[in-house]
């Protein structure tokens, strides 16, 4: 067996032991990995067979293993068209609005193309679960960017798990959407803040979910409006649903904003019906306090609180380069950043609210104990905080014991040992 650095890891190889890797408690340890799982380490030397599959020993010290990312509320049909859109700026009703307006010629190729631009940079960040909301285009053919984000999900199976929500709004009909379904999308979306009538919006969603067999995720309360409490009645009407199907609630802004013995109430009924909440944190810094000039609202709920209350919280990057946030890059290491210096969670938690979403996604446990999914980030850190804090520069992303992904940079070309002579 090669003993190498994972500097020298490429796409494609797979790894047998990982040695000296520094855990997210701090602690230091060697795993071995075969058939895709972390393993007790094997008393005696791996059987020709199985050495011959899992072909290195890494020496990893000074680097840390993350649990991989999960991007729990991605737009991946809108990327990257900030610029096209007219470079606009302003609150999210200005970005409903500029998007109505041009999302109409917005084709089905460049959605798709953008799509998997994203998914690109997703999986060289670590970020190997993706939830990605959809809109029914304006314009001809309304159903032509769930068709091209459906087959980006396929392109990238075994890669970056991909689960697709189609967002509707009241303008939609509900023939539409069973369309949407019976092309395979995941769940049903809707923003029901923003109608005329959210909680007929919102039980619209839930008869058609029950009747069809498949989960929500809602934009919930995207607003600092206090009075918007559309979790409250999205956890009555799912609480009797089976712990299995799937009820989430986007944004959950305006619990920012509540009292705390109703916000108590609202998170405990959260909890009783298993609605998980996802923060959204990079997007509410743009997109809400618009109206407030001075003393402006951070617009994220508040995490502890949700995480006290046993709710379940995960985290998306939410828009990417598009006009709801046109500094979005969907590296969940940036949002984890701001669940930290915005939302007031220490580095660990933030990054296990980061990763927690794999469990929504029905990924299996991934934090390098034995029996876990040997998925991981190896970046070079001492600890969570210095990842965070340095954003970790230097990534390379395994699944099932495999490297997928290798983001370096380019110090590595110059050793350390000759840096100072390079700069004499
Ligand atoms: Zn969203």
């Amino acid at each position: 067996m090669r003993r190498v650095h994972p500097q020298d890891l490429r796409p494609g190889q797979a790894i047998a032991t990982l040695r000296g890797v520094t855990l997210p408690d701090g602690s230091s340890s060697t795993l071995s990995i075969a058939d895709g799982r972390i393993i007790a380490p094997p008393d005696a030397p791996l059987a020709p067979a199985v050495a011959a599959i899992a072909e290195r020993e890494v020496e990893a010290t000074g680097w840390l293993l993350l649990p991989p990312a999960a991007d729990l509320h991605a737009h991946i049909d809108k990327a990257y068209t900030w610029s096209a859109a007219g470079e606009p700026e302003g609150s999210l009703e200005d970005a409903v609005a500029c998007w109505r307006a041009f999302g109409s010629a917005v084709t089905e190729e460049r959605i798709a193309r953008n799509a998997r631009r994203q998914l690109d940079a997703a999986l060289r960040a670590g970020v190997t679960a993706v939830r990605t909301h959809v809109n029914y285009h304006e314009g001809v053919d309304p159903l032509r960017g769930i068709r091209a984000v459906l087959e980006a999900r396929e392109d990238y199976r075994g890669l970056v798990d991909v689960q697709v929500v189609a967002m509707h709004d009241q303008f939609r009909d509900t023939g539409m959407i069973r369309e949407a379904i019976a092309l395979g999308i995941d769940l049903i979306g809707a923003a029901p803040h923003l109608s005329t009538d959210p909680h007929g919006e919102i039980d619209r969603a839930v008869t058609l979910a029950e009747e069809m067999g498949i989960g929500v995720d809602l934009h919930t309360d995207e607003t600092l409006d206090p009075e918007s409490l559309d979790l409250l009645h999205l956890a009555r009407r799912t609480a009797d649903w089976p712990e299995e199907i799937t009820r989430s609630a986007g944004h959950c802004v305006s619990l920012a904003v509540q009292p705390p013995d109703r916000l108590a109430a609202v998170l405990d009924a959260a909890a009783e019906a298993r609605v998980s909440i996802i923060t959204n944190p990079l997007t509410n810094l743009y997109l809400q306090g618009w109206e407030h000039p001075v003393a402006t609202p951070r617009a994220l709920p508040p995490l502890a609180a949700i995480l006290d209350a046993g709710v379940v919280l995960a985290a998306g990057g939410d828009n990417v380069q598009d006009p709801f946030n046109p500094l979005g890059n969907g590296d969940m290491v940036h949002v984890a950043a701001a669940l930290v210096l915005a939302g007031h969670l220490a580095p660990r938690r933030a990054w296990d609210v980061v990763a927690r979403g794999r469990e929504l996604l029905g990924l299996g446990a991934a934090a390098g104990t034995v029996g876990d999914d040997a998925d991981m980030i190896l970046v070079r850190a001492a600890s969570v905080a210095e990842a965070l804090a340095e954003r970790a520069p230097d990534r390379i992303v395994v699944r099932r014991g495999r490297v997928v992904a290798t983001r370096l940079t380019a110090s590595d070309a110059v050793p350390v040992s000759t840096r100072k002579e390079v700069a004499l």
